[in-house]
């Protein structure tokens, strides 16, 4: 397998060369061919797999002929998030370095004016999420009759957020003639039927089958307290173990990333924060810091567990046990990429059985603890005991817990403790590596609106300060949380992550 037999474009093979992109991925190579001769497709596959360059490569090799008029895009290519439309930006910036051709990214939550020069500028290519795209259309910005290839990517998490009905309103605005690439991870009826409307006799090539086994991921459990600051203690606790040179740290709720992240900013940690609510501004220093490892640790919401192209992960933390297993496998999914060694831990209470049993269903196979496994008893009083005594769990009551000040908790006032984070420390020793089998998802529940549109409930986390070793602590208005306002100095010293 090579790149030169794809019928790609000198141009395009150079900057292939340059990029250090050696052999096609398998969607790159069954796709490339077919995408450079004008055919539709529709690519079952998800993030990972190579499957950006496999619409970048021949979209480049395609648009050397031909040049881009005035508001009159020539290709369209259509993301869920800002986050993946800002990457895909990123690949044509580097796979089409040799050419010549006007990019225009159009996110949300940044000002139009730089966008409408581009557009006014005639741009070959408009990545765009669906939101903002339909706002320039609206503003009469931007013509959409000269577009020549669409490429719709994410698909099933655009109907997870909503976008469908944008997004089939935007393909109805373009010609009929064009060429049509589609791509989704799973294909649930909605996806299909779309597909079936917007695609002419597609080559359907699909990549990782469900199943796939993630080999290079190790997966561990670890029990934890109930109480949200015994919790975290359990959390600092796992982190420091480990051989951590980064990880992200997934949170169930935006609120709770919020809280995390003040909370292990306190204890020492260099820490982000990711969630849907934050401005672009600040999701995007927070990236780069994160990716150019300024910060070691982001606490996050499922925001980043789809599709950010974030390499070598070293570690995943699972704070919360998904509510939907298949979540599990996309965060898990941020670590062990492109053949690493990855290692996904996450703290399980005793709430969180029944939720866990989804995910080892789902995984078909069960993940080690690595304090041993809690005894049948312990889980079938789990099971029949109420947390709040009454006889009944209190899942969808989270928010009432948290705001008990955390010092009552039976793991707070031992702040000597709690040092900053060990940079590459040994690994546990219970912790071995092993081979598991990963799987892809069927559906996705709509719990993490993270496009342009901004929930009304929303709050907002407190901002990162990625520039610097560590914020200052950032004191809770509303409650008292661990040590409270109060942070002893040495606490506040920077903190060395190579
Ligand atoms: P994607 O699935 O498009 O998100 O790509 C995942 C990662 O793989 C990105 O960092 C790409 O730059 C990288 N990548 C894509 N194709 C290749 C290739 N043929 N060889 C090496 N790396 C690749």
């Amino acid at each position: 397998m090579s790149f030169s037999n794809l019928g790609l474009s000198p141009k395009v093979l150079s900057a292939v060369e340059a990029a250090g992109f050696e052999t096609p991925t398998p969607i790159q190579d069954r796709a490339v061919p077919v995408v450079v001769a004008g055919r539709d497709v529709l690519g079952i596959a998800q993030t990972g797999t190579g499957k950006t360059a496999s619409f970048v490569l021949p979209m480049l090799t395609r648009l050397e002929r031909g040049r881009a008029r005035a508001r009159m895009p020539r290709s369209l290519i259509l993301e869920p998030t800002r986050e993946l439309a800002a990457q895909v930006a990123e690949h044509f910036e580097i796979l089409g370095k040799n050419h010549k051709l006007t990019v225009a990214l159009l996110i949300g939550g940044v000002s139009y004016e730089d966008q409408d020069r581009k557009l006014d500028r005639g741009a070959d290519v408009v990545i765009a999420t669906p939101g903002r795209l339909l706002d320039h259309f609206v503003r009469g910005k931007l013509l959409l009759n000269g577009i020549e290839i669409l490429v719709v990517d994410e698909a099933d998490r655009m109907l997870d957020m909503g976008f469908i009905p944008d997004v089939e309103r935007i393909c109805k605005l373009l010609p009929f003639t064009r060429q049509t690439l589609f791509f989704s991870a799973t294909m649930p009826a909605e996806i299909q039927r779309l597909a079936d409307k917007f695609l002419h006799s597609p080559e359907r090539i699909e990549v990782a089958p469900q199943a796939t086994a993630a080999a290079t991921i190790v997966q561990r459990l670890k029990k934890a307290p109930d109480d949200p600051a015994g919790k975290r203690e359990a959390l600092r606790a796992l982190m420091r173990e480990v051989d951590v040179k980064n990880a992200i740290i997934f949170c169930n709720r935006k609120k709770d990333v919020g809280i995390l992240y003040r909370s292990l900013q306190r204890h020492g940690f260099n820490v982000g924060a990711l969630h849907g609510d934050l401005d672009q501004h600040q999701r995007t220093a927070t990236l780069d810091a994160f990716r150019s490892g300024q910060i070691a640790f982001l606490a996050a919401s499922d925001v980043a567990a789809r599709g950010l192209d974030i390499p070598e992960v070293s570690h995943i933390f699972n704070y919360d046990v998904p509510i939907h297993p298949e979540d599990y496998i996309h965060r898990i999914g941020r670590t062990g990429r492109a053949g690493r060694e990855g290692f996904a831990a996450m703290l399980v209470s005793r709430r969180d059985f029944k939720a866990l049993k989804a995910i080892e269903k789902l995984l078909r196979h069960e993940i080690p603890w690595i304090d041993g496994a809690p005894s049948e008893e312990e889980q079938r009083d789990a099971a029949e005991t109420r947390p709040d005594g009454n006889g009944r769990h209190r899942r969808g009551n989270r928010s009432r817990r948290d705001k008990r000040p955390s010092g009552s908790g039976p793991h707070t006032g031992h702040p000597a403790k709690n040092h900053a984070p060990k940079a590459r420390a040994s690994a546990p020793p219970n912790v071995h590596h092993g081979k598991e089998r990963d799987h892809r998802h069927s559906d996705r529940p709509k719990h993490e609106h993270t496009g342009e549109r901004k929930p009304a409930h929303g709050h907002a986390a407190p901002p990162n300060q990625p520039n610097k070793p560590q914020a200052a602590p950032q004191p809770s208005r509303s409650r008292q949380q661990g040590m409270g306002d109060h942070v002893p100095a040495f606490m506040m010293r920077p903190v060395r992550v190579t």
